[in-house]
Parts: C-alpha cells; sequence; structure tokens
C-alpha cells in the first residue's frame, strides 16, 4: 500500500516552532502517514526538534524544492553549480538525518520560467551534478525524484517521455521520475501512458488539481490516474500537494503564481483530499469521485 502524505504549504509557509507543530499535528489528525517539507534552506530546518516532533506523532517526512537562478545545476556557469551540488548535497544529509528516504521537485533546474531553451553544455551539467549527488544519496538511502513540471517552471523536461531519457542518462538506480498530476494535465496527452512508460522508474507522485485547489473541483482526470496507478503496481508515496493565497510560502507562492484564494479552511481540505484518494487508490471501487 503507498504512504500517502501531505505538502507543507497547505498547513504553514515556514518552518518555525509553531508553524511546524501546527503541520505536523494537523496532517496527523487528518489521516495521513507523512509530510512532505519544502526544503529550499536546509538550514532552516531544526532537525533535531522536527525529528522528535515526527517520532511523537509517528508520521514520516519526506522532502521536495526547486533550485534557484544562483543555484541551477542546469547553469553553463560552473559557479552556479557548485552552489546547486552543494546546496543539494546539504539537503541529502538534512534528510538522512530525519529519516526521509525521498528528495523530489525541480532538483536539476531552477523552479521558474526561462527566456530561453535548455542548452546541451546545461544539460550535460546537470546530469553529471545528479549522477555524483545520486552516489551521496544511495549511502544514505535516499531515492532523488526528478519533477516533471510545466513549461513555466523549467526548460529542461516537462514530459514523463523527456524526464526518462534524462533519468537514463543518469543511470542511478536511486534517480527516478516524480509525476504531478496539475503538471501533467497542462504538458501531457493524457493520465494513462506517462504512468506506463514510467514502470519502475516512477517513484514519487504528486497529487494536484489543475488550479492546486480541492480535488474534484477542476479539470484533471484522477479515475484515470490512480486506476492506472494501481495497474502498474506503484506502491510509492502519493502527496497531496495544494496552494492557496491563504498560506503564504516566502520560498514557493510568487514563483508558483499562488495568487489565488483556492480555499481557507486547510483543516477541511486535507480531510477531502484524504478521502478523495482513499476511494479512488481502491482498486475496485467505482468511479464516482466527487
Ligand atoms: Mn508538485
Amino acid at each position: 500500500m503507498n504512504h500517502i502524505g501531505v505538502h507543507a504549504a497547505v498547513w504553514a509557509g515556514g518552518w518555525s516552532d509553531a508553524e511546524r507543530r501546527h503541520a505536523i499535528a494537523e496532517s496527523k489528525a487528518a489521516g495521513y502517514d507523512y509530510i512532505e517539507l519544502m526544503m529550499f534552506d536546509p538550514h532552516a530546518i531544526d532537525v533535531s526538534a522536527t525529528r522528535a516532533l515526527l517520532d511523537a506523532a509517528g508520521l514520516g517526512v519526506t522532502s521536495s524544492l526547486g533550485l534557484r537562478w544562483d543555484n541551477d545545476i542546469s547553469s553553463e556557469d560552473p559557479a552556479v553549480v557548485a552552489r546547486g551540488e552543494a546546496l543539494l548535497g546539504d539537503v541529502i544529509a538534512t534528510n538522512a538525518k530525519l529519516g526521509s528516504r525521498y528528495v523530489v521537485g525541480v532538483i536539476y533546474s531552477a523552479l521558474g520560467k526561462y527566456n530561453q531553451p535548455a542548452t546541451p553544455r546545461g544539460r550535460a551539467n546537470c546530469v553529471a551534478a545528479l549522477r555524483r549527488l545520486a552516489r551521496h544519496a544511495a549511502d544514505d538511502g535516499i531515492t532523488l525524484g526528478l519533477e516533471v513540471v510545466n513549461r513555466y517552471e523549467t526548460n529542461l523536461f516537462n514530459t514523463a517521455a523527456q524526464a526518462l531519457e534524462i533519468v537514463s542518462e543518469i543511470g542511478a538506480p536511486n534517480v527516478g521520475v516524480h509525476l504531478d498530476t496539475y503538471h501533467m494535465n497542462i504538458e501531457e496527452d493524457d493520465f494513462d501512458e506517462p504512468v506506463r512508460i514510467c514502470g519502475d522508474k516512477l517513484v514519487y507522485v504528486h497529487i494536484g488539481e489543475s488550479h492546486r485547489g480541492y480535488l474534484g473541483s477542476g479539470n484533471v482526470d484522477f479515475a484515470t490516474f490512480f486506476r492506472v496507478l494501481n495497474e502498474c503496481n506503484y506502491h510509492g508515496p502519493i502527496a497531496f500537494e495544494s496552494f492557496s493565497s491563504a498560506v503564504v510560502s516566502p520560498d514557493i507562492s510568487n514563483t508558483l503564481g499562488v495568487w489565488r484564494n483556492l480555499w481557507t479552511d486547510n483543516r477541511d481540505l486535507a480531510r477531502h483530499a484524504k478521502a478523495f484518494m482513499d476511494r479512488l487508490r481502491t482498486p475496485s471501487n467505482g468511479a464516482r469521485v466527487r
């Protein structure tokens, strides 16, 4: 059975003592198995306090992030690449200390709108850096998931098929594809084929609606997506991801264009999402998803 998680941005924009207490308690109370931290700055995470709260709640943890323009490992500038590789090394080390086994997201490129295509040299820098980081991560039992995001958030790849090419170039057993239904709705032809072509290279899943609000209120074909996950025997983690202007993260809200109020009651949102995903994860369940 998959572990079902919830993105920290559902609860809080940062990770202060009050924020982590709130986020961890609410995630547990809503029935989730783990919380996905936003780890743009691993040094901003109080590891021992976080781990103590997670352990007390019996909650697991993973982390996601996107790189920035000044630490983009797909840059042509070796100094910029080196900063990104160092950051990701610290992210991996922090995750190991937290007991996390997954570092996912846009860990291969800056998270944002590029004004030109990726270059062969930048791509080669990215592949080489991720190869080195994968060895480091493997020592800590950590899997790296390269999140397939839409054209406004990276220029390196935007579909599962493209992601599989770079995963193959990296050639490490602990590097795979991270699919997100919000991005799939923008870039893929359907919600079936991308899962099938990933096969056992699919290592992480984000469940987001087409506007990143309440599941079932937008355009994403969740019935097909979950059916194919079941058919492909996907056993990895699945995290609910949602953003609203009701919770503002200095790291991510502006980058992702979170301008609208999609919800105000995050407790209701998270419980609704958990029940929604639980219904669809049961293979024998019918197609009614709302
Ligand atoms: Mn995502």
